[in-house]
């Protein structure tokens, strides 16, 4: 938000009434009219940005879909990760995370990404 009169950005506004205009200006513009409302200042956008080595939510469908391109059944996975099968299925049912090593496994034998980059 920027004041309509001097333009810069201040960390508050108000809805003031300047020579019979109502405009949104800064604190210090305000003080050459009249105040009729303070605004509060605008409320910082928190978009949650996933961490780099951040477990994707999708990883079991990526595992499938991987798993169905690569002719993958779940007992080679299980091998070539150093697994049980029994994990593995678990991990494809999205009913356990995997580890970040056993995640980095899984990458390397199915050629995925199972972290946001
Ligand atoms: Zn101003």
């Amino acid at each position: 938000m920027n004041c309509e009169l001097c333009g810069l950005g201040d960390k508050r506004f108000c809805r003031a009434d300047i020579e019979g205009s109502v405009m949104t200006v800064c604190s210090e513009c305000a003080k050459n009219g009249k105040i009729i409302s303070e605004l509060n200042p605008e409320p910082k956008k928190s978009i949650a940005t996933p961490a780099d080595d951040e477990l994707r939510l999708d990883f079991s469908k990526i595992i499938v879909e991987a798993m169905k391109e690569e002719k993958t059944s779940v007992e080679d996975l299980a091998r070539i990760t150093r697994n049980s099968p029994a994990d593995i299925k678990k991990i494809i049912n999205g009913k356990l995370i995997p580890t970040m090593e056993l995640s980095k496994r899984l990458e390397r034998a199915l050629k995925i990404n199972l972290f946001y980059t």
